[in-house]
């Protein structure tokens, strides 16, 4: 069943914030149901799971609007701008804020439905072209620009991809200077951000992510299998 699945990957955040000195519930585990059916949702729903992340908002809002009861959904892939909408009011959390072009949207959308949106500034930290987010040097003056002029975005901290490794260990020094990242952030105490969230890790960093001080990790793989990208 896939709550064995759920849990054994939330044992292993657990026994990872441990071996970091960490209190486990400071980690929420985002379990990423992108490509999976609603059922699948709905079994980890009536056994107790909440948090579910999805990269597409055509499809996070189909699965927001069909299911029994309500859980939070994250929008955790790329935002297109003209996709806002579908998510605006049904994501508890952006992860991928990435441009300018996107806050202004997502300040649009925001006012127009009477709300402060959360986001994320998701960073590119090891500059890979293949990936979406802001570079970690411009980091800092993306959020004091977003910070400065768009009143309806809350940015709430950071999020990384990292790079698909054979050894997690190769990403430790994502892991770790994304913290430092966002140590230096907090301390530049910018008005109208609330910066406390490390979103990092999936399937196959995750407890190096929890070690170095992810407060968010985003399983899909280790919960749900393998998807099928065909069907
Ligand atoms: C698919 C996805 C994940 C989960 O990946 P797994 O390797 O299956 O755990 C996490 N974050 C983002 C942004 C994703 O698109």
């Amino acid at each position: 069943m896939l709550i064995d699945n759920y849990n054994m990957v939330r044992s292993n955040i657990d026994a990872a914030a441990k071996r970091a000195g960490r209190n486990p519930e400071e980690i929420t585990l985002i379990a990423v149901s992108k490509t999976k059916p609603l059922e699948d949702i709905e079994e980890l729903r009536e056994a107790g799971v909440r948090e579910f992340g999805e990269n597409k908002p055509q499809e996070l809002k189909t699965k927001y609007d069909n299911i029994s009861a309500p859980v939070n959904f994250h929008q955790i892939g790329h935002l297109q701008t003209n996709k806002v909408k579908y998510v605006i009011d049904r994501a508890v959390l952006i992860h991928s804020l990435d441009s300018i072009k996107l806050a202004e949207e997502i300040e649009k959308e925001a006012v127009k439905h009477d709300k402060i949106a959360d986001v994320l500034v998701e960073v590119n930290y090891a500059d890979e072209e293949s990936k979406f987010g802001i570079t970690k040097d411009q980091a800092l003056p993306f959020i004091r620009e977003v910070a400065a002029n768009f009143p309806h975005i809350r940015i709430k901290g950071l999020m990384t991809i990292a790079p698909f490794v054979d050894n997690p260990e190769d990403n430790r020094y994502i892991f770790k200077g994304m913290k430092q990242l966002l140590l230096d952030i907090i301390s530049e105490n910018i008005d109208n951000t609330d910066m406390s969230v490390l979103s990092m890790g999936m399937t196959n960093d995750y407890e190096v992510a929890v070690e170095e001080g992810a407060t968010m990790v985003r399983v899909g793989t280790a919960i749900f299998g393998e998807r099928n990208y065909s069907i």
